[in-house]
């Protein structure tokens, strides 16, 4: 029977394909006598070294694929591996209890786990993770109870799993693991962060998914809307393939009539479009698609994942390649923005209550300058290598502001001294997320040289939504008249002060709002590079006097249903006309008749 679950679409795209489930906790580890004690050593020997290859080899493939930094973990995995302390252990317990391997490693890795946990210190959390990562890739080649390995599929799957590792993630062979349900999760977590760099259809958040979903049965994942259709009916199945086909010719279309062209609406206005990147890979992949700049760079994705903070070195490298990449588009090093949900376990940021209103973003660096002021200097340093600027998450007032230029100019005044080269007249900028920074953005703009606002956190903290808690996902509302009013009031700031407004958050890459976004006043969007096309098409069938006409009647309407019946009236139309249709109107072309 088909059955249709619903999660959080977090990456774009069809895929269709038998279900591979990806669970870490298949087997059973026996315990019997030995007697043979060298026999036990070498199968314990054959199984490090099997582990050894497979570590090694996933290694090399993430550094080509991912970069470096993103290889780091496995690095981590090698280390413990030759554990010569842990290795001692296990061949006195072996020698004393004369027990099987399997038996022995495994009692040993539970008592460190229960140590470990006893001292809670959230610092041991990933390392504890990460021992039990390796622990059970040696016992699964003891047991012969092969992992299933997401570098090696034999054929094109859907993988479903409770949640992905950041290994298992990183590892994942893109061409065969063609969809990926996950029940776990939020938009920014680090799995969805990867699907959407990797380009890979995904959903999260779904309730059950590994429980619900049967291994080898046929699955549909539509990565626009979340939705995903178990044991589809033949007719479905039709249907679904032919809207992927058509997304399909349509983005490579999409990306041979935009290709090289600026975006650029019917009355001659040119829109600055960039990418929002997270990972090195994403480089390539928004200068494929003639990204006119980086709009956002979440540098946090520098920090996290990994057991020790990059120093000034590593960040000033992963920043100038960026710089030089991009010559001579600009740059937007946006400073990190850990906490919320974006937890760096080694900096021990605690768990709180309200992650979200808590010590996150430019809170955070203001109270670490250790932290802070090598992140700055690192950016500063790159600046003599491309146009790079900085942008501060999270302002919520003046003060804030302030006090993160002090410090700016604090690192420049200390780079001037040592004679290092930078930029002096670094462009500043604020992005708006925080209510508060939108009634005050008249002031932010005497002291910001642009705003570039993030709609993902504006619409979280206006409308009280927790932007990655699923149970209310469907009061988080972009189209609601407060978040347009807001838009519209930064908007006008940013004019009156003449300087350049962005909006950098999931709204910019939804062509649904391209046309309202530029009637409001937004002169340049910023988006995941996989979005750019779509929208550079829509731009150029836009007339900006008559966005400025819908703007203005849209402002007056007073409910987000309204808002949006009108909004999609408009660009279903003009997709229709001019022979495009985007990833969010897929529904539209299932039901098309034509079908
Ligand atoms: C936003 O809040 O809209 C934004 C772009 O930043 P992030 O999603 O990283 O919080
Ligand atoms: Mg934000």
């Amino acid at each position: 029977m088909e059955i249709y679950l619903q999660g959080l679409g977090v990456s774009p795209g069809i895929a269709i394909a038998p279900a591979l489930l990806f669970f870490h906790d298949r087997y059973d580890v026996p315990s019997y006598a030995i007697t043979d004690f060298d026999a036990e050593q070498m199968r314990l020997d054959t199984a490090i070294h099997e582990t050894r290859k497979d570590l090694e080899t996933i290694h090399d493939r993430v550094v080509t694929d991912l970069g470096e930094r993103h290889a780091e973990i496995f690095q981590a995995h090698l280390m413990i591996l030759d554990d010569v302390g842990l290795r001692e252990e296990l061949t006195e317990h072996l020698t004393k209890h004369q027990r099987n391997v399997e038996y022995t490693l495994d009692m040993l890795a539970k008592r460190y786990v229960q140590t470990m946990e006893s001292i809670n210190d959230p610092r041991f959390r990933e390392r504890t993770a990460d021992l039990l990562d390796v622990v059970d890739r040696v016992l699964r080649h003891l047991l012969d109870a092969e992992r299933p390995n997401l570098a090696r599929l034999g054929q094109e799957s859907i993988i479903v799993a409770h949640d992905l590792t950041p290994s298992d993630t990183a590892s994942i062979d893109t061409n065969k693991a063609i969809g990926l349900v996950i029940e776990a999760g939020s938009v920014t977590s680090h799995s969805a962060i990867l699907a959407r760099a990797l380009e890979i259809p995904a959903v999260i958040g779904v309730a059950d998914a590994p429980s619900s979903i049967s291994a080898g049965s046929l699955v549909i994942v539509d990565g626009a809307s979340g939705r995903i259709i178990l044991n589809p009916t033949r007719e479905t199945c039709k249907r679904y393939s032919k809207a992927q086909q058509r997304l399909e010719e349509r983005r490579a279309k999409l990306l041979r009539i935009t290709k090289g062209k600026p975006a650029r609406t019917m009355d001659n206005v040119e829109v600055m479009l960039c990418a929002n990147i997270e990972l090195p890979l994403e480089i390539e992949h928004s200068r494929n698609v003639n990204a006119q700049g980086i709009g956002l760079y979440r540098t946090e994705y520098l920090f996290i994942d990994r057991d020790s903070l990059p120093e000034e070195e590593e960040q000033y490298e992963a920043y100038s390649d960026v710089a030089r990449a991009m010559t001579p588009h600009p740059v937007v090093l946006r400073t990190m923005d850990i906490g919320g949900d974006k937890f760096v376990e080694h900096l021990q940021i605690l768990k709180e209550a309200n992650p979200q209103l808590g010590w996150r973003a430019v809170r955070f660096c203001l109270a670490r300058p250790d932290i802070f002021k090598p992140h700055l200097r690192a950016m500063l340093r790159a600046s003599a290598h491309g146009a790079i600027e900085i942008m501060f998450p999270m302002i919520s007032g003046i003060e804030e502001l302030r006090e993160v230029k002090a410090v700016v100019a604090e690192v420049t005044q200390e780079l001037d001294d040592a004679g290092i080269a930078h930029n002096r007249n670094i462009k500043i900028g604020s992005m708006i997320e925080i209510p508060s920074a939108v009634m005050l953005a008249d002031l932010l703009a005497q002291e910001s040289d642009f705003f570039s606002i993030g709609t993902n956190d504006l619409i979280q903290y206006l409308l009280a939504v927790d932007r990655v808690n699923e149970k209310i996902a469907h009061l988080y509302e972009p189209a609601h008249p407060a978040v347009i009013r807001m838009i519209h009031q930064t908007a006008q700031a940013a004019r009156a002060h003449n300087i350049p407004c962005s909006i950098c958050g999931e709204m910019a890459g939804d062509a649904l709002y391209t046309e309202l976004l530029l009637g409001l006043g937004i002169t340049a969007l910023s988006m995941a590079p996989v979005a750019i096309p779509l929208i550079r098409a829509e731009i150029s069938h836009i007339h900006l006097e008559e966005a400025r006409t819908l703007a203005r009647r849209v402002l007056k309407m007073s409910v987000a249903e309204e808002i949006k019946a009108e909004l999609k009236e408009r660009h279903l139309a003009r997709a229709k006309k001019y022979d495009y249709l985007l990833d969010s109107d897929q529904d539209a072309l299932l039901t098309e008749k034509s079908m």
